[in-house]
C-alpha cells in the first residue's frame, strides 16, 4: 500500500516533494512504533501492582484457568494447587511507615518468587498474595513447597530493617481433591486461610471437614445477625443457682440460650465465639446484662434481697472504652443496690492488656461490682499474677471438679486453689458439680459455693423464680 502510494506519487510529483513525503511517512512510522511501546508499557503497568511489581489478580484468574485446563488434559498424575498468603507479624507494625513498607513488601515478594518463579500474583489487598503450585507430583510436594514459602517469608529482613520480621498465614487447596474449578479451588483456599488466621497456624491445607465447619459457622453468623436485628428473637436468659454449703441459694449465673427455628437449640459455646468475632457480642452482652439486672431487681422486690446475679463478660465487651459507664448506667437505670452484680471474666480477657485490665477492674469494684475469675485452671493460671488482679471470686473450672472424689491429682489441685484463694481473700466457687461425692469433697475442703446439675441446670425465668422462692436448692 505504501509502495503503491509512493509509486503513484513518483509519476505525479517532483522528486524533492516525494522525498519530503517519504521522510514524513518514516517519522509517522517511528512515532507509531514508540506509541506501541508506550502502550505496552502502560499495559504492563496496569497489570502490575506498583508497590510489589507483581502481576494483578485478573492475570492470576486467567493463569489459574489455563493451568487447570492443562493439568486436566494430562490426566490425574499431577496435582495443581493454589494458595492465598496473607502477611502478619511485624507487617502490621510497619504498615503505615510507607517507604520502608514498600521496600520490604517488594523484598518479601521476591523471596517467594525465588521459590515459585512467576507463579505469584498480587491480590486485591497489598498484604496478600496469590500463588499457583504447578505440576506437583503429589500433595506432599505441595506442602513441602508451602513450608518453604512460610519459612522464607518469616525470616528477618536484612539491615537496616533487621528488626523486622513478617509472619504469614497461608491457605492451600489442591486440585483435584478440593475442587475442580477455579472458583472452588480459590474459595477453599480462602477457607483454609481463614482457618489459618483463626487458629494462628501459618500453614493450613483445606479439607472437607473444615469446609463443613466453615459453612455451618457462616450460617450461624447470618442467623445470629438476623436474630439480633429482629430484637433478639429466639434468645433468652436462663439462670443457674449458685448454692452454699447449707444448700441455700445465694445467687444465680445468667446463661444465654438461643433457640433457632431450624437448627434447634444452639449452644452459647458455639455462637458466642462467632458473636465475638463479628463484633455482635457487645450487643448481646448489653442485652444479657440489662435482662439479668432486671430479673434480679424483681427478686429483690419480691423480698429476696440477699441474692446476687453473675453475668459473663466476653473479651471484646471488657475492652469497650466506656464499659464502666455502661455497667454503671444499667445498674442505675434498673435501680439495683451495690454489691449484687458479679461479672465473670476469664484469664484470657484480663491477660491481653493486664495494666488496663487492672485499672478497669478497680473502677468496676469501686462502683460496687464484684468480679469473678471464670474457668480458673484452664488458662495461664499463674498464681503470682492473680494477686495483682484482686478478683472477689475464683471459679474452679469443671474439669477439676468432675470426679474429684476419685482423682488424687485433682484433689491436690482443688485444695491448692482453695488455699490460695483464701490467702488472697477470695471466695471460691466450684463449677459443674454433678455428683453428691463431688459436693462432699468440695465442702469438706472449704469451697464456699457450688454450681452444677446436682442442684439444678440453668432454668428459664419462671422456673428460676420458683427455685428462688424455695430458698434452698435440693440436691437431686
Ligand atoms: P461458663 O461461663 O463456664 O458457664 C458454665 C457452663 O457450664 C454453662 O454452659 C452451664 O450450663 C454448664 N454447666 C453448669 N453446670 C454444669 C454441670 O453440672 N455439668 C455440666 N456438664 N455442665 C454444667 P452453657 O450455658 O452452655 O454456656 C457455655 C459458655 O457460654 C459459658 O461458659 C460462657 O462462657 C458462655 N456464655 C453463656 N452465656 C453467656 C452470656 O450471656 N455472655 C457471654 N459473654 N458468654 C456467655
Ligand atoms: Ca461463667
Ligand atoms: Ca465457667
Amino acid at each position: 500500500m505504501d509502495n503503491e502510494l509512493t509509486d503513484h506519487l513518483q509519476d505525479a510529483a517532483p522528486a524533492d516533494e516525494i522525498r519530503e513525503l517519504r521522510r514524513q511517512l518514516d517519522e509517522l512510522r517511528d512515532e507509531h512504533q514508540k506509541l506501541e511501546i508506550r502502550v505496552a508499557e502502560y499495559q504492563d503497568l496496569l497489570n502490575r501492582n506498583p508497590a510489589t511489581g507483581l502481576p494483578i489478580r485478573r492475570l492470576f484468574d486467567a493463569e489459574l484457568g489455563h493451568a487447570l485446563s492443562s493439568v486436566r488434559s494430562r490426566g490425574r498424575r499431577r496435582v495443581l494447587a493454589t494458595g492465598l498468603l496473607r502477611l502478619d507479624g511485624d507487617y502490621a507494625r510497619i504498615k503505615n511507615t510507607r517507604d520502608r513498607n514498600r521496600v520490604l513488601l517488594y523484598k518479601t515478594a521476591d523471596r517467594i518468587r525465588e521459590i515459585v518463579g512467576d507463579n505469584i500474583y498480587q491480590s486485591d489487598r497489598l498484604d496478600e498474595f496469590l500463588l499457583i503450585f504447578r505440576d506437583m507430583p503429589n500433595t506432599d510436594g505441595v506442602e513441602l513447597r508451602a513450608d518453604q514459602i512460610v519459612e522464607a517469608v518469616s525470616r528477618f529482613h536484612e539491615p537496616p530493617a533487621d528488626d523486622v520480621r513478617f509472619g504469614c498465614y497461608l491457605g492451600i487447596s489442591i486440585y483435584p481433591y478440593h475442587g475442580t474449578t477455579r472458583e472452588e479451588l480459590l474459595g477453599n483456599a480462602d477457607i483454609a486461610l481463614i482457618e489459618s488466621e483463626r487458629n494462628g497456624v501459618p500453614l493450613v491445607v483445606y479439607d472437607d471437614e473444615m469446609g463443613v465447619r466453615y459453612r455451618e459457622r457462616e450460617y450461624i453468623e447470618t442467623e445470629l445477625k438476623l436474630a439480633i436485628q429482629s430484637g433478639f428473637d429466639g434468645l433468652d436468659l436462663h439462670y443457674q443457682p449458685l448454692v452454699d454449703g447449707n444448700g441455700r441459694i445465694r445467687g444465680a449465673e445468667a446463661l444465654i440460650r438461643w433457640d433457632h427455628g431450624e437448627l434447634g437449640r444452639i449452644s452459647p459455646s458455639r455462637f458466642i465465639p462467632v458473636a465475638e468475632e463479628i463484633g455482635a457480642v457487645r450487643f448481646i452482652g448489653q442485652w444479657s446484662l440489662y435482662r439479668a439486672c432486671r430479673q434480679l431487681k424483681q427478686w429483690h422486690t419480691a423480698g429476696y434481697e440477699d441474692l446476687y446475679v453473675s453475668v459473663n463478660l466476653s473479651p471484646s465487651q471488657f475492652k469497650q472504652v466506656d464499659l464502666v459507664e455502661r455497667i454503671g448506667g444499667v445498674i442505675e437505670s434498673v435501680g439495683l443496690p451495690e454489691r449484687c452484680l458479679t461479672l465473670e471474666l476469664t484469664e484470657t480477657t484480663v491477660m491481653e492488656e493486664p495494666e488496663e485490665a487492672i485499672a478497669k477492674m478497680k473502677d468496676l469494684q469501686s462502683m460496687g461490682v464484684r468480679l469473678a475469675l471464670d474457668d480458673f485452671g484452664t488458662g495461664y493460671s499463674s498464681l503470682s499474677y492473680l494477686r495483682r488482679f484482686e478478683f472477689d471470686t475464683l471459679k474452679i473450672d469443671r474439669s477439676f471438679v468432675t470426679n474429684v472424689d476419685m482423682n488424687r491429682n485433682d484433689q491436690e489441685i482443688v485444695r491448692a486453689m482453695v488455699a490460695m484463694a483464701k490467702a488472697f481473700g477470695m471466695q471460691t466457687l466450684a463449677e459443674g458439680v454433678e455428683r453428691r461425692e463431688e459436693l462432699d469433697f468440695l465442702m469438706e475442703n472449704g469451697c464456699d459455693l457450688v454450681q452444677g446439675f446436682l442442684y439444678s441446670p440453668a432454668v428459664v425465668q419462671h422456673e428460676s423464680v420458683a427455685l428462688v422462692e424455695s430458698g434452698f436448692a435440693r440436691a437431686r
